[in-house]
């Protein structure tokens, strides 16, 4: 097994071999400096993201940022998860989410690669806040399916179990000459 630092040649002690270091131990601080130094430059293009009109241009210089990190593909994702749940908190602060709030948050989960599942999630106990301040902004939430059939131009807001509303059928018969009793 070889002393000597994967890096730079230099020798690597004893100690340091049996704990599974590869580099010597300046080596080993200036990469994990370099991690470091990685990790908040990812942290700002994953804020700048979040904040650009268009992400993407962004969300393009991302991998590379992350492969110096030495972040694992999990951590990587939970700094984003992070990052896209502060930037929900802070739109629903006002209870008020206008549309252009809801855009910029669609276009950042879309240009980070969310699926919905994923966005669902991140999104999780803050759900209802959600719903209500856009409600607040005006715009009621609009279901893609409804269980009521509409017209061309009907829009479903919301669909609710109305378990307390009994249908009350009266019929009332007229009896008229010379023709069959008619109920309507
Ligand atoms: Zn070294």
């Amino acid at each position: 097994m070889a002393a000597i630092c994967a890096n730079c040649g230099s020798a690597v002690g004893t100690m340091r071999r049996l704990r599974g270091a590869t580099l010597c131990e300046s080596c080993e601080r200036r990469e994990s400096q370099q991690r470091q130094t990685a990790t908040e430059e990812m942290e700002a293009l994953i804020a700048q993201a979040l904040a650009a009109p268009d992400p993407s241009a962004v969300v393009s210089q991302l991998p590379a940022v992350v492969a110096r990190t030495g972040l694992s593909g999990p951590q990587v994702d939970r700094e984003m998860n992070r990052a896209v749940r502060q930037m929900i908190e802070r739109a629903l602060e006002d209870e008020y989410l206008t549309e252009e709030e809801e855009a910029a948050i669609n276009r950042a989960i879309n240009a980070l690669g969310f699926d919905q599942d994923r966005a669902g999630r991140v999104l999780g106990d803050l759900a209802n806040r959600f719903v209500i301040a856009r409600v607040n902004a005006g715009r009621l939430p609009e279901l893609p399916s409804s269980s009521v059939m509409l017209k061309p131009g009907e829009t479903a807001h919301l669909e609710i179990t109305a378990h307390l509303m009994k249908e009350v059928v009266t019929a009332r018969r007229r009896r008229s000459f010379g023709s069959p009793t008619v109920t309507w």
